[in-house]
């Protein structure tokens, strides 16, 4: 019996010398931290990310892991910054609309 099984493939913290982490939205996928983009799921192959990088990044081929850490730690720190202004929105919006009920049943 024929092997038809797919293998699926994980995202390796490896990937990040070719400039991806794994999207936020789905971490089976690769996110460029360059250009912000999220590949399909076939592109999860250290062969598909580096021609991404060679393609649409030449300039930033020859840039170390160290680069590429420094840009994902910025990435995580604008998100968390991000999460927490909304959050906050969220529980004034909780306020707000707590406020009208009150006014209307006044
Ligand atoms: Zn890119």
């Amino acid at each position: 019996m024929a092997e038809s099984k797919k293998k699926c493939r994980q995202y390796s913290v490896d990937y990040l010398k070719f400039g991806f982490i794994e999207s936020v939205s789905d971490k089976r996928l690769p996110m460029c931290l360059l250009c912000n983009r999220v590949l399909c799921h076939d592109a999860m192959k250290p062969s598909k990310l580096e021609d991404h990088l060679r393609r649409w990044h030449p300039d930033k081929r020859s840039k170390d892991l160290k680069y590429f850490q420094i840009l994902k730690e910025k990435l995580q720190k604008s998100n968390s910054r991000w999460t927490e202004c909304l959050l906050r929105l969220h529980k004034e919006m909780i306020m707000v609309s707590k406020r009208l009920i009150i006014f209307r049943y006044l």
